[in-house]
């Protein structure tokens, strides 16, 4: 990895169209580096009051319609006014209370770029509400002449489509930065702002708390923070948060097919968000999750320092890795291990529906699969569908699997452990490992889609409409239980979604407070359900409330079959009908303990009282801050 104020050379991987190529391709002076940021950071609030007066004159002169605005300057012209401000540190910042109230009531995109040499540009402009789906479609809006820093796919981009509609919360600022020190400044004068702080990698949160809060807040987007160093000698990446698991498949697949990286199956998720929860995907029963890979972490803590693994010490590294990182601070990076994996890997599928004796080979799945040889993971996708041209509805189960080996050793091992599944060669298919994640990441793609559309944002993913539960299996669910779910599920309108994952194998072999993230020895699946909104103009019509209703009764039925005490969910799945409640343990505990268990989540509170005393980095569901004789007091 770089060291901090190198400005980092965009690899294919990376590249983006908008970047200042000029920047990217010039040698740079680290005292000049250096230079820069003292500058930059002493002349950021005269920036920001220099703009926002040049925008309201622009705005008086040529009424109020226009949207864009731009002003770029040199800091050659302000050089005395950095210098002595910076002589004046606790002057730093002076202009932001003049301008904080004028830029809360516009609703602008602040997006700052520092290239040497010495050239600075900030870019003001007005974020158009995103009412439709519309207005997700990528624009050529631009403004002409600049270097322009905010991409529409960065501004619009919300994958979650139930989070696209005029009540929700827009950010009032957006910031994409391009280097840790933007990171760093922008944090700084987010806290000056009285802003809250949202980061955002992937965008995936499942509750949308990535890029929307109740009160005025800054996204900190780090779409352009996304370079990937492979190092295949020493089998390990730095990966920086904003980059996706795609982005990072096909870069390890561009310097070798023998190592890969232990991660989830959707290839837009984000490494910040998806490694900070934990991470599993189809190598969990081989290696365990993402996060048990992470050899370091490139961090800001709320003072704006950045640590590493060494300076951050062991206790924050622990919990950035399954304890969630908007709770602690901002993840720039991630140090990561790679792991061995054969060149040809085997993927199957096969469809059983309820007519197919689906109930029995459920029922033996529970037993076989978190037992079977490490080397194979299975997940089970369930449908309700109606049987041909009837209208008598039917359970169709697709058994998927990635087998880290050829079909010939798979179909013995299936043959012998799980006969009933009926696996032969023909719902069998050999292929690279890259290729699996293609496979295994969409029903769109097969195995002969160009592996580039891995690290292709716009090709890649569509948008979702959901609301979604989790829950962890540890004792196989008996055929009546089975049976009532089938009923239970008929009961919907064929709009949910329920997978279960196999876990068991390495998983085994860790303890629960390895890392913040406890669902390890003991659990046979992960099930995650969910409802669509699909044909709905929202999540809050009457048909989709209805499915909501539906989802939480579905909940209500689990509870029998599920792990109990507590009921487990996963952090990455999170869920704020679990409870929001953080002014005591007693309430805090109600979800934070289903997310990490007791023993983890009060270490977390500790860390996180350490680490971040006075809760700058909050959302809903965030590790609270309260006192210590509250927390391992009498409340416990
Ligand atoms: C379609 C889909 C498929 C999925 N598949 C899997 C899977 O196979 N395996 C799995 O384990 N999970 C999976 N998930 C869940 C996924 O891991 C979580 O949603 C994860 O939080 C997404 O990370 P993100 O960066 O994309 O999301 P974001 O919305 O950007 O972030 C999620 C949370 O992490 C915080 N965060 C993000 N980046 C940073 C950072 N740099 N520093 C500090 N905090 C940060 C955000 O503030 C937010 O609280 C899937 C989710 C979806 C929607």
């Amino acid at each position: 990895m770089p060291p901090r104020h190198q400005p980092r050379r965009n690899t294919r991987h990376t590249n983006h169209s908008h970047a200042n190529t000029d920047s990217n391709e010039t040698p740079v002076d680290p005292n000049m580096v250096s230079a820069i940021h003292q500058a930059f950071e002493g002349l950021l609030p005269n920036f920001v009051a220099q703009t926002v007066e040049a925008v309201q004159n622009q705005n008086r002169t040529e009424g109020r319609g226009n949207t864009n605005r731009r002003i770029e300057t040199n800091v050659n012209n302000t050089t005395e006014g950095i210098h002595s401000q910076h002589n004046h540190r606790n002057d730093l910042f002076s202009c932001f209370p003049a301008t904080s109230s004028r830029l809360q009531r516009s609703f602008v995109a602040l997006d700052i770029k520092l290239s040497p040499p010495l050239v600075i540009s900030i870019v003001f402009r007005r974020i158009p509400a995103i009412r439709s789906i519309k207005d997700l479609q990528p624009t050529t809006d631009t403004i002409s002449g600049s270097p322009i820093l905010i991409q529409n796919e960065s501004v619009t981009r919300v994958n979650n489509l139930k989070f696209i509609k005029p009540t929700t919360p827009r950010p009032s600022i957006i910031a994409t930065p391009t280097d840790e020190t933007q990171v760093q400044i922008i944090l700084l004068c987010t806290k000056k702002l009285g802003y809250e702080l949202r980061t955002r990698s992937g965008g995936h949160d499942f509750e949308g708390l990535s890029f929307s809060a109740v009160v005025p807040f800054v996204m900190l987007d780090l779409v352009n923070m996304r370079q990937i160093d492979v190092n295949v000698t020493s089998r390990t990446a730095w990966v920086q948060s904003g980059a996706l698991l795609g982005e990072l498949y096909y870069a390890i697949s561009q310097k070798t097919n023998t190592l890969y990286f232990a991660a989830g199956m959707c290839p837009t998720v984000g490494i910040g968000g998806y490694l900070s929860g934990g991470g599993y995907g189809n190598l969990v029963r081989k290696y365990g999750l993402g996060a048990d890979h992470a050899l370091d972490i490139r961090f800001i803590d709320v003072n704006g320092n950045i640590l590493d693994r060494k300076t951050m010490g062991e206790d924050l590294f622990w919990a950035l890795r399954g304890g969630g990182g908007s709770s602690f601070g901002i993840i720039l990076a991630w140090k990561v291990g790679l792991v061995p994996v054969p060149e040809i890997v085997t993927v199957f599928r096969k469809n059983v529906t309820l007519e197919q004796n689906g109930t029995d080979i459920f029922y033996k799945y529970q037993y076989v699969a978190p037992l079977m040889d490490h080397d194979l993971t299975m997940r089970v996708q369930i449908f309700s569908e109606l049987i041909g041209n009837t209208t008598t509805k039917t359970i169709r189960m697709l058994f998927e699997g990635l087998y880290l080996g050829r079909t010939d050793t798979l179909l013995s091992l299936l043959d012998e452990r799980f006969p009933e599944l009926n696996i032969t060669r023909v719902f069998c298919e050999e292929m690279t490992m890259v290729q699996s994640s293609l496979v295994l990441g969409s029903p769109e793609f097969t195995s002969s889609t160009p592996t580039t559309m891995l690290a292709n944002r716009t090709g890649i993913g569509k948008p979702w409409n959901s609301k979604y539960k989790s829950d962890y299996v540890r004792t196989p669910i008996p055929k009546s239980g089975l049976r009532k779910i089938w009923k239970k599920v008929f009961e919907n309108d064929m709009t949910e979604m329920i997978i279960t994952y196999t876990f068991g194998g390495k998983m085994n072999e860790y303890s629960d407070t390895t890392i913040p993230y406890p669902h390890r020895a003991g659990v046979l699946y992960q099930m995650l359900k969910g409802v669509g909104f699909m044909n709905q103009t929202s999540d809050t019509t009457p048909v989709s409330l209805r499915r909501i209703e539906w989802l939480r009764s579905f909940d209500k039925l689990l509870e029998t079959y599920v792990s109990k005490n507590p009921r487990e969910a996963y952090l990455n799945y999170n869920d704020l009908d679990l409870g929001v409640g953080s002014d005591t343990y007693a309430e805090a505990s109600v979800w934070g303990e289903r997310y990490w268990k007791r023993a983890n989540f009060l270490r977390l509170i500790q860390i996180k009282a350490r680490v971040d005393p006075e809760n700058f980095f909050r959302h809903p569901q965030s590790i609270p801050v309260f006192s210590i004789n509250v927390c391992i007091g009498h409340d416990v």
